[in-house]
Order: structure tokens, then C-alpha cells, then sequence
């Protein structure tokens, strides 16, 4: 090696064209060091090297120390949900959860077991309900006020090992790079995996039509979730051979899941009819047809697909509320940044005084309604009504502008509606 070295000097150059530890050349890598009497080193070799000291301890991982909860700088459960109430219209029973969830998650990590002390669990959350209910609304809202690194990461991009993909360590690069790098930090971070459900075995029986690579990612998933030391490319994406991990241990890593789980109420239906016949015919009417979701129970998550192990890792199940005219008409005012608020904001940015007449307003919620979307759907039947009128009014003299029933209609059902339906 030293001798193919010496031969690649060239005359007059200082140093040699390869990397004295690894004996790469210079065209390969991307900054080849020169020291002294000839010797060279290249990038990799020192991020290898500083891996090592990583590893025994010698040098501090990048960032600072991630700063120690006080527990009189937290807020109570009930502050959590008061704020939660300020940007989530209704999902009382989610909030709760979740305000529950996040303050124990804080209490746990400023507990330091000593021997024989009691040790608090982990407290996983898995949030059930239909789409545009305002589950990832919820984990966003409780990121502003949290303490601790927080992402949100999608699991239908997550793959087995070997298939096109993310493997499932990707979860925490995500958490690595919104920590800075800081890995003390991330140990303590909140995972918000939406889409919990599209990694659910398909299919009722498992024995039989066993969907080998969803089970595969939720083996994955499990081990994270239990807590364990995790090799993360902290890049992301999929591992590749000569790529440096950076070590994360998921014990103390708090797990919201979400997922729509549609479909899931046909199992909850065939749960309680099961159970209906040994109770008798009182316990039976009282079951509420239009709402089974808030009947949801872990065994539930495993007839849908999701194998037991990963259910038992999901201590605290809960479920959303389907939004009905009413919610949908308050998420229309009434949130902190309330569509209608954003409106208001935007026209009087341009000296604009924007009012909407009341029937508009239960128009919108109207269409929502009649095309499926949901609160999804507010957005964008709102965009449809006034971008005529963003166009427009910029350029001209007028300081205010109502938005009537007749306005809207027209210019509702001049938009292109197919465009709306795909919003759902
Ligand atoms: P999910 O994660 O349940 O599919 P989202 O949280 O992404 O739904 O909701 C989509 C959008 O609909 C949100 O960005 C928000 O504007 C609105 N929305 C949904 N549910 C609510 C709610 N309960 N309160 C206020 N806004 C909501």
C-alpha cells in the first residue's frame, strides 16, 4: 500500500494523491488532508475516526446537552387540553388522551429509576379515526408547545429491509434531524407514524393469506417501539453498506400512531353483535350504529391486521369523532388560524375589510358535506368561492367586500368541481 502510494506522487507536489489510512486516491473522495511528512487523510477516515471516539465516549456527540425537564415549567394535562382547544374543534376524548399521554411521557423521562423503584411504562398512543378529523392537526398542535424533538413521518413509505422503500430506522432520522443532531435529545423526542393501518396485514385470516412484507415492517416497527439501540442513517432513506450510523436508543422515545383504519367498524360491529347475544337485548340497543368507532378496542387493531405484539405496544387507544355540520361549521371561525380568520388576514393586508354573510358560511359546510370531504373539503370550496375575488381586489379602490350567497354560489359552481371531488 505505502509503495503504491510513493508511486502516485507526483514531482514538485506536496504530499501524496491517496489517504495514508484507507489508501483511497484523491479523485475518490471529497477533501484529502495533508499533514506533515507526506501523510494524508481523507474525509471518510475522519468521520470514521470521530465515530470511534463517539463510541468510547472520548468526544461529545454534536449539539448541546439536551436541556433537563423541570417539572413546575410543564404543563398539566388540563393546561394541554386548554391549549389543544384553541386550534382542535371537538376529538375531546383524543385530546384528553394525548394531554394524558405527553405529560406522562415528561414525568417518566424526569423520573430516574433507582434500584427497586417503581419504573413508569412507556405510554404509546394510537389515535383511530376517519381522515380529516384532525389527528395529525392534533400531534402539530401539541409539537408548538412541546419540551422535546417532535416529528411526524408517514408509515406508508416504510418498507422491509431489501424492498424499494424506507427502512423503518428512517423513522428516526427524521427525529435526529429535528434535534439538531443532538442524539441525548432525540432519546427523548416524540414519533407522531401516521398511517398506522397501511402496514396491516390484509386479509382476515393470517394463517393463510399472510402479507409477509407488511408483517415484516411491523416486526421492524415493534422493535422500535419496545426499545432498543437503533443503527439510524442520519440521512435517512434506505441503508447502504458504507454509510456511518449514528447509534439512537429508543427506550425513552414516546409513539403517537394514527391511523383511518378504514373499515375497522364492520369489526367492532361483529365484536359487540358476538357479545350482545351472552348480555342480553338491553346492552344491545343501547349500542350507538352511527358512531361504533368510540367502541374500539385493541382487539380491533388485530382483526384489521396489526399483529398482537404491536397492539400490546400501543397501550392507549383512542378514537376521533366524525365531524359532523356543526363541527364542521365552527372549524370554519372559530381555530386560531380559522380559514375564515385566514381570509379576513390576507384581504386586510391589502386594506380590505372582508365580512362573510352567515348562510356562506353553512353553505360551504353544504358542499362539504354533499361532496364527502370532510373538513379537507372547507379549504379548498372556500379557495374555489374567492380566488375571484383575491384576484381582483388588489388592484382595486373598494376597502370592503361581503361575500353573499349568491356570490358564492356563482362562483362555486363555476369552479371546476371534478378538481374538488379529488381533494378527498
Ligand atoms: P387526519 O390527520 O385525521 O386525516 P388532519 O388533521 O390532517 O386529518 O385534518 C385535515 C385538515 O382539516 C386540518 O388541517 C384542519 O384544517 C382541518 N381539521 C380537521 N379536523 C379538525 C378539527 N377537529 N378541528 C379543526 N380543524 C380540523
Amino acid at each position: 500500500m505505502t509503495q503504491q502510494k510513493n508511486n502516485n506522487r507526483r514531482g514538485g507536489h506536496h504530499g501524496g494523491d491517496s489517504c495514508s489510512f484507507c489508501g483511497a486516491k484523491r479523485s475518490d473522495v471529497e477533501i484529502l488532508f495533508q499533514g506533515m511528512d507526506g501523510a494524508n487523510i481523507c474525509n471518510k477516515c475522519i468521520e470514521n475516526g470521530h465515530n470511534i471516539l463517539l463510541e468510547n465516549e472520548v468526544a461529545k456527540p454534536k449539539g448541546k446537552a439536551a436541556a433537563p425537564l423541570k417539572q413546575e415549567e410543564l404543563m398539566k394535562p388540563t393546561q394541554i387540553k386548554a391549549f389543544l382547544d384553541q386550534w382542535v374543534i371537538g376529538q375531546d376524548e383524543a385530546k384528553r388522551a394525548m394531554a394524558v399521554a405527553v405529560y406522562n411521557h415528561y414525568k417518566r423521562l424526569m423520573a430516574q429509576p433507582k434500584e427497586g423503584d417503581v419504573e413508569i411504562d412507556k405510554s404509546n398512543i394510537v389515535l383511530v379515526g376517519p381522515t380529516g378529523t384532525g389527528k395529525t392537526l392534533i400531534a402539530r398542535t401539541i409539537a408548538k408547545l412541546l419540551k422535546v424533538p417532535f416529528t411526524i413521518v408517514d408509515a406508508t413509505v416504510l418498507t422491509e429491509a431489501g424492498y424499494v422503500g424506507e427502512d423503518v430506522e428512517s423513522i428516526l432520522s427524521r427525529l435526529l434531524q429535528v434535534a439538531d443532531y443532538n442524539v441525548e435529545a432525540a432519546e427523548r423526542g416524540i414519533v407522531f407514524i401516521d398511517e398506522i393501518d397501511k402496514i396491516a396485514r390484509k386479509g382476515d385470516n393470517p394463517s393463510i393469506t399472510r402479507d409477509v412484507s407488511g408483517e415484516g415492517v411491523q416486526q421492524a416497527l415493534l422493535k422500535i417501539l419496545e426499545g432498543t439501540t437503533v443503527n439510524v442513517p442520519p440521512q435517512g432513506g434506505r441503508k447502504h453498506p458504507d454509510q456511518k450510523f449514528i447509534q439512537v436508543n429508543t427506550r425513552n422515545i414516546l409513539f403517537i400512531c394514527g391511523g383511518a383504519f378504514d373499515g375497522i367498524e364492520q369489526k367492532i360491529a361483529q365484536r359487540l353483535n358476538t357479545h350482545a347475544l351472552g348480555y342480553g337485548q338491553s346492552k344491545r340497543e343501547k349500542v350507538d350504529r352511527d358512531n361504533l368507532m368510540k367502541y374500539v378496542m385493541p382487539q380491533d387493531l388485530r382483526s384489521f391486521g396489526l399483529i398482537p405484539e404491536l397492539v400490546g405496544r400501543l397501550p392507549v387507544l383512542t378514537f376521533m369523532q366524525p365531524l359532523g355540520r356543526e363541527a364542521l361549521l365552527r372549524i370554519l371561525t372559530e381555530p386560531k388560524n380559522a380559514i375564515v380568520r385566514q381570509y379576513e388576514r390576507l384581504f386586510e393586508m391589502d386594506g380590505v375589510e372582508l365580512k362573510f354573510d352567515e348562510e356562506v358560511l353553512s353553505y360551504i359546510v353544504d358542499k362539504a358535506v354533499e361532496f364527502k370531504l370532510g373538513a379537507r373539503g372547507l379549504r379548498s370550496i372556500a379557495e374555489a368561492i374567492m380566488t375571484e375575488a383575491m384576484f381582483e381586489l388588489p388592484s382595486s379602490d373598494e376597502s370592503r367586500f361581503t361575500v353573499t350567497l349568491d356570490y358564492a354560489r356563482e362562483r362555486f359552481e363555476r369552479a371546476n368541481l371534478t378538481q374538488l371531488k379529488q381533494v378527498g
